[in-house]
This record gives C-alpha cells, structure tokens and sequence, in this order.
C-alpha cells in the first residue's frame, strides 16, 4: 500500500520522533551480512536467501513500482549489478539486487526487508573502500533516482545521484562541492563529509546540506533539516551512510559559479622534491586569505614500478596570479607543470579523476592537526620508494588532501563530521588486479600498516575519515568521530532502536 509524499512525511516525521530508546545489542539479527576478505576484521556468517519464500519475492515484486528492477542470481544482469566498484568484495553474492525507482520502492524494500528478516545495504555509487554498500542479503540501489533540479539558489538531488550527474547537469550553474571521482555517490560522500577541490572555498558537501529526506527502519519517509528531525540531520552531516535509514533525497545550498574562472594545476616531481614541495605549499597555504586556493599532494609507487611526487589543484582567479604564487615551486624543475586557466565547469571537469579498469582497494586514513615535519615528509617519501608492488603489480600511495580555509569554519561538535582543526586528511593506500593471492594481498595491506603506524606515530594522532574506512582499524568509534560518537549513538537510537540498519563498523555496534 502506498502512501502519498506528504502523508508519508508527515505520519513518518511522528513515527520517528515517538521512536522508543531501547538497547542496539539485540537487533543486529538483520544484519548486512558483509564477510570480510584478507586481513580485514571479523565476519557474520553469509545470508544466500534462505527461508525467504519464492512467493515472498514475488511479493516484493507486486509491491515495487512498474520501473523498479529485481535481479536475482542467474538473470541476465545480475552480475554487473551486484558487484561494487571495489572489486575486493566482488565476490559477496547478494541474494538480490534491487534497482529502486521512486522513493516509494525504497520504503517497500526497507519494510519487506525487515518483515522478512532479510539483511541489506543501500548503495548510491557503491564506492565504499570497505564494501559497507554489499551484502549476501538485498542491495537496495538507488542510482536511478538520480535529477539534479535547481530549486532557486538551491540544488536538490536524487539520493542516487553522483558526482559526475551534478557535473554534467550544470543545473543553473549552480554548484556545491562534491568530490574528484565522478561515479562517486553524493549520498555517501555528503553522509560521511565530503572533501574536493573547493572545501576550502564553501565547506565540505555536508556543509552545504540544508535538507534530506531519509526512509527510516521502521518504514516511514521523514524530512531531516534544522527545523525538522535536527538530531537526524546532524547525524546525516558526517555520521556515514547506512547508519540512520536510506536517504532518498539530498537540498543543497548552492553557489552561483557562471562568472567564475580557475586555474587548473598538474605539477609532478620527483619524490626527492617531496620535503622543499611541501614546505613551500605551506607557504601558500598559509597566506591564501580568501581560500581560494585548494592541493592534494600524492606521493606514488605504481604498480611498473616509477614513482612519483604530484601536486594537482586549483585557484580561484587567472593564471597569472598562479604563476606568481608557483615560482619557487617550478625553481624545484617539475618533470611536468601544467597550469591553464578555464571557466569554473571546465576547470572541475580536468580535475575529474579518469575512470579506469575496475580494480580491488584498499584505504587506511589519518586526520592531523598539524603540519608534518620535514623528517616526516622525508619518510613518507622513503615509504614510496620502498614500496614493492609485488607480482600483483599494486600501486602504493599516500595522498594528502589539503583542509582547513571554510572546512574548519565549524565547531567539530557542529555537525557529525569531528575534524575541523584538520591540516590534511591522508589516505594511505592500495589498489591491485583482481585475481591476486590472499597471502600478496596480505603483504600489500601490511605495507600501508607500516606507512599508518608510522605516520601516527609521527603525527600524533588516529583520528581517521570515515568515508575511507578501513576495516582493521581498532577504536574506529573514536577514530571516525572523535567525542560526537556518543551522541550518533543518541541518534541511532532513536531512529533505528533495533539496529537494522548494520554493518561491521555500523554506529552503535558493540564495540570488541
Ligand atoms: C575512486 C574513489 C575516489 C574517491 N574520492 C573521494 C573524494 O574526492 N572525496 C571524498 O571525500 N571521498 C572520496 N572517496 C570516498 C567516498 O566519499 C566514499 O567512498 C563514499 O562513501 C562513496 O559513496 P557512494 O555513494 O559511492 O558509496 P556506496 O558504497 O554506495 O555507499 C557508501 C555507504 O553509504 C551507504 N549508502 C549508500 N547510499 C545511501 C543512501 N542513499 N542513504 C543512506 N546510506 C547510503 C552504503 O550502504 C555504504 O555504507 C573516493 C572513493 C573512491 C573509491
């Protein structure tokens, strides 16, 4: 039975805010059955659909919208459907695979799943590094709810929509910043903060949200804004996806961006570069007053074995002021120093990251509050050159994504997103072939833990990002969201008592 978006919205709002507060520990039965492959932490055992009855999907089937999709294993499209990017977790079989339609098919999906006691995860762009959107259960997948409307300076989106639909609708040359890999879904990238080229310019994506509609465990559709159900959209702003219910809509505040021009800049050294390339970025950093100016700074070892120090980023404004801002930089001899100055759009569309061949991932990250030393920097380039990409021929990497500028214009405890006093988040990480052996992955991930324990050591911290989760890491309540963790728990329990909404490092989850 289907109910209409206002009544839904309104029941739902009193449904979810009469949500009793009882303990998470029992509830975790109708888990997202995610089993874990080569050192990673701890599995539930697989789900493949037993004891749900084929009348029971045929159920499903009649309750969906005429558009929606159910794929079972064996039909045509099963395949290329249930498999998330990160093929380290291809070999998760869900025991369908849904293809929403309309919000109402979301809700259907999340009741049916919960009266049938059959375990789930929502997927948007189905990047998550750790395989949280894949399950043995139901994928509930919601890349076709994806419009992108422009709502006078606002933008509302599909919950399914992704980086490159934002991109390409150019919806009234408005924009808000989302991330650098166009088939990232904005639903997971806002839920768990959202970092890009322009953060120091107009935040991070979660701050820019003013509103989204999210289904919750009991079924109900509510508004989650300021104004209504603030403890839900506080949540939304940090606290990762899949925690609270399946957010089928996202409002964002926008900025007019028509009139403006960037310079785009591609530079690569060589790794011995590294420590006079960041003291010199340090520089520019901290005299760039209007924020214009945003870096990442990866330092590679790929897979043919050439490494490699880039700096790739933009300013805001004409090239010649970039030039200026580059000359110690370019004394450093780059062995390649791109810089062009383009129309807003054109400028994000070089900073797109290519899509390439599927390959497996793995990430572990760090959140500093300070700039790391010369030494520091020293031995992060040192990891680079050590790294052996083995006979899986794995990249090595780890890439800084320069914070601070309008994303630290919050207090941490302002939205669930903790890190505000961030000088970079770093990502620490992997990726390799599909096909390679357990034990060479093995070795791959107990590289990146050397370069982790290094660096926090170094930079006396654990604080992580939770949009690059890593399934190993210890204490990753505290990691991912330092002091608000006690309050998502607050908020998990209102809205999902009985824990349906689960995954390995699920909000709430009995900490081991
Ligand atoms: C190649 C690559 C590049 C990246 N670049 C960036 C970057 O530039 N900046 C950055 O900040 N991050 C980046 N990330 C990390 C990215 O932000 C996260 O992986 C993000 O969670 C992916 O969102 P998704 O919708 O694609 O993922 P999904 O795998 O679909 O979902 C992520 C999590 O949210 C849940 N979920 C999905 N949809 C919904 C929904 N509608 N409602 C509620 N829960 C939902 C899932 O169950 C899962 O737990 C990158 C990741 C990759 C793999």
């Amino acid at each position: 039975m289907e109910t209409s978006r206002r009544e839904v919205l309104r029941t739902g709002a009193a449904v979810a805010v009469a949500g009793s507060v009882i303990g998470l520990g029992g509830g975790w039965g109708a888990a997202a059955a995610v089993r874990t492959p080569a050192g990673a932490a701890a599995a539930r055992p697989p789900f493949a659909g037993e004891g749900v009855e084929p009348a029971a999907w045929r159920e499903l089937r009649r309750r969906l919208s005429p558009a929606a999709g159910l794929y079972r294993p064996g039909s045509a499209e099963y395949g290329a459907r249930a498999t998330p990017d990160n093929q380290r977790y291809a070999f998760v079989r869900p025991t369908g695979v849904l293809a929403c339609a309309t919000e109402s098919d979301v809700v259907t999906a999340v009741r049916w799943c919960a009266e049938h006691g059959v375990p789930f995860a929502p997927r948007s762009g189905g990047h998550n590094y750790a395989g949280y959107s894949t399950t043995s259960g139901l994928v509930i997948g919601l890349r076709a709810l994806k419009d992108v409307v422009p709502q006078g300076h606002r933008l509302s989106l599909g919950g399914g929509a992704t980086n490159s639909d934002v991109y390409k609708a150019r919806a009234a040359n408005l924009y808000f910043p989302g991330g650098r890999c166009p088939e990232v879904g904005v639903a997971g990238l806002t839920l768990g903060g959202g970092l890009g080229f322009n953060d120091r310019k107009w935040g991070l994506t979660c701050d820019r949200l003013t509103e989204t509609r999210v289904v919750l465990a009991d079924g109900t559709l509510v508004r989650a804004s300021d104004n209504e159900n603030a403890d839900l959209f506080w949540a939304c702003r940090g606290g990762a996806g899949g925690n609270f219910g399946i957010n089928t809509g996202f409002v964002f505040d926008a900025v007019p961006v028509a009139r403006l021009r960037a310079t785009v800049f591609d530079l690569t050294f060589a790794l011995d570069a590294g420590v006079q390339v960041m003291e010199d970025l340090r520089h520019i950093l901290d005299a760039d007053r209007d924020n214009d100016f945003d870096v990442r700074i990866g330092f590679k070892h790929a897979g043919d074995g050439t490494t490699s120090l880039w700096v790739l980023g933009q300013r805001l404004g004409d090239e010649n002021a970039l030039r200026r801002l580059f000359t110690p930089l370019l004394q450093l001899r780059p062995t390649r120093a791109f810089m062009e100055e383009r129309g807003f759009w054109h400028a994000q569309d070089y900073l797109m990251e290519p899509l390439g061949a599927k390959e497996a991932y793995a990430s572990k990250s760090l959140v500093p509050d300070q700039w790391p030393t010369p030494d520091t920097v020293a031995a992060v380039a040192e990891w680079t050159r050590g790294w052996q990409p083995g006979p899986g021929r794995a990249t090595g990497y780890i890439t800084l994504f320069a914070m601070g500028g309008d994303s630290a214009a919050h207090r941490p405890d302002e939205t669930a997103y903790p890190h505000r006093r961030a000088t970079f988040v770093i990502d620490i990480g992997t990726h390799w072939k599909p096909g390679v052996p357990p034990g060479e992955v093995r070795a791959l991930l107990e590289r990146t833990r050397a370069a982790h324990h290094m660096l926090c050591r170094r930079l006396s911290t654990r604080a992580a990002y939770v949009n690059f989760p890593d399934p190993d890491l210890r204490d990753w309540q505290h990691a991912y969201y330092g002091a608000n963790y006690d309050r998502l728990v607050a908020v998990k329990r209102r809205y999902d008592p009985a824990g349906l909404f689960h995954y390995q490092q699920a909000i709430g989850r009995p900490r081991v």
